[in-house]
């Protein structure tokens, strides 16, 4: 196992109304800036059940955040955070409001002149204004994390941030909130979080057994609560799980000690950028041709995947290896969601190279867990997805 420091500060309160403790968990003077996305919280009623438990609170609201929070949408409400000295944020949403809040937070106490800089030149954020969630979608694992992915729309581009001052102070988890989420959000919740635990598992053994067996507990969750989950989303008992998984498979822990790879999120946040497309839908579709690309540094992981995960016994390492990859194929399917770039865009036909030109002119020469997946590698991963 490799050596690690961890830390996570994020107070968790999960369960049935909890929204209610909401006041308790924000400074008594702090002056609120409550930030959503496009409107779901006002007809699935997070709204009202928010606005009662902040009642006696100073609040400013900014909502319309979009799916991929947008940079110039976020520019206006960090003007709000200036003009009206707010001191506290909230975040009410899923992972786009979140991360949202988060270039928020950094980029309001940020000091240099251009707050985009924080995301294109990778500034890492070591003390941000204090904010809290109120998670409505589970998915991204933001809630519980220091990361944030945002999207400008002028450059068509889409970046990640983040810093130990990036963690929320208390994330309010409700599994109630998941009955209103429509089908296509909730398969990207399962396929999201399932690529996450993926992306921190899929690389090379160091023989850290507790963090594997965790890794592949969550997946397992994810693949047994997945039909109960689509086919009701109001069905508590899954819901729960559902969300709890979606937390754990991003909020640190499994990735102590471990090497960790992000190639397939570097390359799906390209996608998104460019076409638009949701972002585990994005995974769904380089996942395939990641692993079946690396399928030689990637050989015994998938094999023991295979076994494990998903109870392959029979053939040689190799077979069981590749049998782990059709799998996890079939898992995006049987969520609904299409795992070839041809199926969502006309325009798929240059792709590859426009990303590898892209991650050539930023300098990222090598990405992957051993750093050895070059631009040249990256480019043919894309294309084998099309
Ligand atoms: P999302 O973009 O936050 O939300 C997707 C849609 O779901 C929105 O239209 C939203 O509607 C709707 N919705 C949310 N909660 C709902 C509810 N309870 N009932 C009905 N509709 C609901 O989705 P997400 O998958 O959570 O976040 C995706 C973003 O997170 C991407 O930008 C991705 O890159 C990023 N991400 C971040 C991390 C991280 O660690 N920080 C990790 C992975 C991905 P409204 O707008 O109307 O509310
Ligand atoms: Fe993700």
């Amino acid at each position: 196992m490799n050596n690690f420091q961890f830390k996570n500060p994020t107070k968790i309160l999960f369960g049935k109304g909890q929204i209610e403790n909401l006041a308790t968990e924000i400074p008594e003077n702090a002056k609120v800036l409550m930030l959503f996305g496009g409107g779901s919280i006002k007809t699935n009623g997070v709204y009202e059940q928010v606005s009662k438990a902040l009642s006696k609170f100073d609040i400013i609201e900014f909502g319309g955040i979009p799916a991929n929070p947008e940079y110039e949408v976020l520019m206006e409400a960090l003007d709000i955070i200036k003009a009206e000295n707010i001191t506290f944020l909230l975040a009410v949403g899923g992972g786009s409001v979140i991360d949202g809040t988060k270039f928020l937070s950094s980029a309001a106490l940020y000091e240099g002149e251009e707050p985009w800089d924080i995301l294109s030149k990778n500034k890492r954020t070591l003390e941000g204004m204090p904010f809290g969630t109120v998670l409505t979608l589970p998915a991204t694992g933001s809630e519980m994390n220091s990361g944030a992915v945002i999207t400008r729309a002028e450059t068509k581009e889409k970046f990640a941030m983040g810093g130990p001052g990036l963690f929320p102070v208390f994330s309010i988890l409700d599994p109630q909130v998941v009955a209103s989420i429509p089908e296509r959000q909730i398969a990207n919740g399962l396929a999201d979080a399932f690529t996450h635990v993926l992306e921190q598992y899929m690389t090379y053994s160091v023989d850290a057994k507790l963090q594997d067996r965790l890794a592949e507990s969550i997946l397992q969750t994810l693949i047994e609560v997945a039909p109960a989950i689509l086919k009701d989303p109001s069905d508590y008992k899954a819901a729960s799980n559902f969300m709890w998984s979606c937390t754990m498979a991003l909020n640190g822990l499994i990735q102590q000690g471990v090497p960790s790879d992000w190639a397939i999120h570097m390359m799906g946040h390209e996608l998104t950028a460019l076409y638009g497309i949701d972002h585990a839908r994005t995974l769904a579709i380089i996942a395939e041709s990641h692993y079946t690309f690396n399928l030689d540094s990637k050989k015994d992981k998938l094999a023991q995947y295979a076994e494990r995960v998903w109870n392959i016994t029979e053939g040689k390492k190799e077979e069981k290896a590749l049998a782990g990859i059709k799998l996890t194929t079939a898992f995006f399917h049987s969520l609904g969601i299409k795992t070839t770039l041809s199926e969502y865009t006309k325009d798929y036909k240059g792709t590859a190279q426009i990303i590898s030109k892209r991650f050539e002119e930023r300098g990222w020469k090598g990405i992957g867990e051993h750093g050895k997946v070059t631009p040249s590698d990256v480019e043919k991963i894309v294309e084998m997805s099309y």
